[in-house]
């Protein structure tokens, strides 16, 4: 095809680069960006590669992030068109990372290409953030360049994500944060013993239940404005050996909460070691916090989003925080503003995952369009 998104998108497709292998599509990215006047630093970590790219040296900074690995596509037997041949049928681009997300990153390097050809001499630093591991680990990709970013006081004032936010039509929802994850894997100490002689055992079963009864009860917050209240939720429980006449000698159970701004995760743990101890409760408590909530209110970069989105497609764009994770929640360590802008994300992760054509070469155009308003 003849546009330049859309050509280097069915390039990027080519490529089956499933987590954390990039399979060249980072080097392709590289040589477009270099080609007009980007610094290029390479970070790999383990197997995952990574690259930071700028372009200015003055003034805010705004970053394109985003990833070039996809999940892998299943048998292609169950795809209408071979997943990493791009196909276009009926004004859809079809393949494997069509719209999660190399769509949206063909998308930003046009951009950026348009944008510099415009203003050679822009005020601000362009910069992108690419990973090859977003959809496995993601323990070598964003969350490493983040830190060492940061360990060198490199400046991160705005950035946008690529993933695909769009729910029916283009640019009607923004995500601009998502609420914090954080689980407690619990295990009420008792002692074992025979259920006919309950004076010589201690049932960890029994001593638990009022512990649970409150913790289900408990109210964390009440939310805000861009987030629901703070959820907890038990996902497993076990206790006993299947024989009915022992009495458990432990009780384990795993709960996870999904939690907004209102709380940190650190108030969370505190309640929870407040309620097992006034409960009398002897325990083992392990947590896992997977990632924090994030947050960009208002601010410069909401606000040019939100005006390029209404300018180029005509609606106003929903402001969400609904999903699960995304990379953003360790770029906005950076104190960076952070908002995710995509296509449709009708069919990401499925089989004959596409993306309209019309609608990328418009993302292009807003991207473009952000960058006016940032960097100009
Ligand atoms: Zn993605």
């Amino acid at each position: 095809m003849n546009c330049p998104v859309i050509a280097l998108a069915e390039q990027l497709i080519s490529q089956p680069s499933i987590s954390p292998d990039d399979q060249g599509c980072q080097e392709l990215l590289i040589q477009r960006l270099e080609n007009i006047g980007f610094t290029i630093e390479r970070m790999p970590f383990g197997e995952t590669l990574n690259f930071w790219a700028y372009r200015g040296n003055e003034g805010e900074t705004l970053a394109f992030a985003g990833h070039t690995d996809v999940v892998p596509a299943g048998d292609p037997s169950h795809w209408a068109t071979p997943p990493f041949t791009p196909t276009i049928i009926d004004g859809h681009l079809y393949g494997r990372g069509a719209a999660d997300m190399k769509g949206s990153i063909a998308a930003m390097v046009v951009a950026a290409e348009r944008f510099v050809e415009k203003y050679p001499d822009h005020r601000g630093r362009l910069a992108f953030l690419i990973t090859s591991d977003e959809e496995a680990k993601a323990a070598d990709g964003t969350v490493k360049v983040v830190q060492a970013l940061m360990s060198r006081d490199e400046r991160l004032d705005y950035c946008l994500v690529g993933e695909p936010s769009s729910q029916s039509q283009l640019g009607d929802m923004i995500k601009n944060g998502r609420r914090g994850s954080i689980t407690a894997n619990l295990t009420i100490i008792g002692v074992q013993g025979h259920v006919a002689y309950p004076q010589l055992a201690d049932n960890p079963v029994h001593r638990a239940t009022a512990f649970l009864q409150e913790l289900v009860a408990t109210e964390w917050d009440n939310g805000n404005q861009f987030f629901p209240a703070t959820s907890m939720q038990i996902a497993n429980i076990h206790a006993g050996t299947g024989a009915n006449n022992v009495i458990p000698g432990e009780m384990s159970v795993q709960f996870n909460f999904r939690f907004s701004t209102e709380v940190t995760d650190q108030l969370i743990r505190q309640r929870v070691e407040d309620m097992l101890q006034r409960h009398g409760l002897k325990y083992d408590l392990q947590w896992a916090l997977s990632g924090q909530p994030f947050l960009t209110s208002k601010g410069k970069l909401v606000d040019a989003v939100v005006t390029s989105v209404e300018q180029c497609c005509g609606h106003v764009p929903v402001l969400s925080t609904s999903g699960g994770t995304s990379d953003g929640r360790f770029i906005a360590k950076m104190g960076a503003q952070v908002v995710e802008l995509g296509p449709l994300n009708a069919t990401i992760h499925k089989v004959n995952e596409c993306v309209n054509v019309r609608d990328l070469q418009q993302l292009a155009i807003i991207y473009e369009n952000i960058m006016e308003r940032l960097v100009l």
